[in-house]
């Protein structure tokens, strides 16, 4: 067979926010999708409306957009292969699995919902604690293998609600080629007979993914581990319905797990633990309840794309830090691990570290002054523009820069008198505010004439430079950080300074 071009799909159902896993999923396909020169198509699985959320649709579009892998295809950028919502595609699903129940892969079944509880405990056992519609119970049920042709018809005709359940069959192994996993093979009697379409009409996502899988050319089905148990239903559906020579190419890729390897990583252990699992802040809008996302916990996108992307891959050379351009070139499926990967936040950190130390002021000049402003901090872009490589390497995520960047234009309201007041004395007050009279006649105001005049006049009064910095710095800053403190003097200016030393005078002098 000609090989088509590539075409993959990221489908999320519509329930809420964009975990980091799911992230994941969207990328690996994204970056598979560049390195082929393919289309990577977003496909919004809404068939479960008991699950629609509100927004959430939208939500994950601009998750996409901020990551910077915005799908070529989707309900927001059609192509030719539209509707790209499954509920907007519900009349094309009909007709397949009619088509299977033609064929005898697939049966209509009218048990009540009462009718399906009471199989669940008349059936079960010792040896079958959860009974489920499958080889052993589909003879004793109300569907069209059991009722007469006649039966069913009038069944049919009369509106009873039914659904149309895949026909398992008995004792074969279903085989699946996975690229990271190899032959994974199943046996046809552990799965049970999945509905394929449901009474209102609406498909289950078995059916709907496989067919939207072909009618949307999918070339590589690639998703979450998660999704491997469902795998056999979708490899018989592309036999049954006769579409195995276009069947898409698999993967699953590994779980993301909690920071000690216990399972699965969610939402709660996030709260849990103080950090962010969602692409993006996500309200519910039923609850209202906000969760923080990685992007206003001060994520750059390269960043997170980047420590994503090493989650559960590597390109074996030890390389880290990837661009976007770096991943589409060096990206492969096959060397996606198979075990699950650890979320570390301290080691997201140090991503978004090495981001922003390589992030141009350009690039983090907006971030900072939109951080700045939501704090009622007036600021200027000189000042900011000379600040921010003064300090960017001392800020592992963009909020950190409130923190460093604060003081540059607005004098600290707390100084840390604790750092300063153990060792500070008389000699060192009379420093201080002889140190403002000569500041106060400095002929310029820069680096080299602040310095010198603060050594100059230390050593003269006996004093070590080094003693009367960290009173300095603290005066100027608030605390024991920042970047060089008589550049700090020198940018804040004049009147800031002497302003700042006489309120630290006051302080520290208590
Ligand atoms: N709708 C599924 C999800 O929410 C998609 C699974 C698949 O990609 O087949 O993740």
């Amino acid at each position: 067979m000609h090989q088509r071009p590539v075409r993959v799909r990221f489908a999320p159902s519509p329930t809420g926010g964009l975990h980091l896993g799911g992230v994941r999923t969207a990328l690996y396909n994204y970056l598979f999708a560049k390195k082929h020169h393919g289309t990577f198509v977003l496909r919004i699985e809404d068939t479960d409306q008991t699950r629609y959320v509100q927004g959430a649709e939208q939500y994950i579009v601009d998750c996409l957009e901020w990551c910077g892998i915005s799908p070529d295809e989707g309900p927001h950028r059609p192509g030719k292969f539209g509707p790209y919502r499954q509920s907007e595609r519900k009349d094309v699903y009909r007709v397949f699995a009619e088509q299977l129940v033609s064929n005898g892969h697939a049966y209509y079944a009218f048990d009540t919902p009462e009718e399906l509880e009471k199989m669940r405990t008349d059936f079960k056992s010792d040896n079958n604690p959860s009974p489920q519609y499958n080889h052993t119970t589909r003879m004793k049920m109300c569907n069209s293998l059991t009722l007469s042709k006649e039966e069913v018809e009038k069944k049919i005709s009369d509106k009873v609600p039914h659904v149309i359940r895949i026909l398992m069959p008995d004792q074969e192994e279903i085989k699946l080629n996975d690229i990271i996993r190899g032959e994974v093979v199943f046996h046809s009697h552990l799965v049970d007979d999945k509905v394929l379409l449901k009474a209102d009409g609406m498909p289950t996502y078995h059916l709907a993914v496989v067919v939207d899988d072909h009618a949307m050319e999918i070339t590589h089905a690639f998703r979450g581990e998660e999704w491997l148990p469902s795998a056999p239903v979708h490899v018989l559906l592309w036999q049954f319905l006769g579409w195995s020579d276009v069947m898409p190419a698999w993967a699953h890729f590994p779980l993301i797990l909690k920071p000690d390897g216990q399972g699965k990583l969610s939402k709660r252990d996030g709260d849990r633990l103080g950090f962010p699992v969602f692409a993006m802040d996500w309200r519910d809008p039923k609850t209202g309840e906000l969760t923080k996302g990685f992007k206003e916990m001060g994520f750059l996108p390269d960043a997170y794309i980047n420590l994503l992307a090493l989650l559960g891959w590597n390109d074996g050379s030890g390389q880290e830090i990837f661009s976007k351009e770096e991943l589409i070139q060096h990206f492969s499926v096959e060397r996606i691990h198979k075990s699950g990967a650890k979320f570390d936040f301290e080691k997201a950190k140090w991503y978004n570290h090495e981001w922003v130390k390589k992030s141009s002021t350009d690039l983090l000049l907006p971030l900072v002054q939109e951080l700045l402003s939501s704090n009622q901090i007036h600021t200027n872009d000189e000042l900011l523009q000379t600040a921010i490589p003064l300090i960017k390497e001392r800020c592992h995520v963009i909020n950190d820069f409130l923190l460093q960047l604060k003081y540059f234009f607005v004098d600290p309201t707390q100084l840390d008198t604790e750092a300063v007041k153990p060792k500070w004395d008389e000699k060192k007050s009379a420093f201080f505010q002889s140190f403002v009279k000569e500041l106060e006649s400095l002929s310029s105001w820069n680096i080299e004439e602040i310095e010198k005049c603060f050594k100059d006049l230390s050593l003269a009064q006996g004093l070590k430079p080094g003693d009367v910095q960290l009173p300095f710095r603290v005066m100027l800053v608030g605390g024991k950080f920042g970047p060089a403190v008589f550049e700090i003097a020198q940018l804040i200016g004049k009147d800031a300074t002497l302003r700042r030393i006489d309120t630290g005078l006051s302080s520290f002098n208590i």
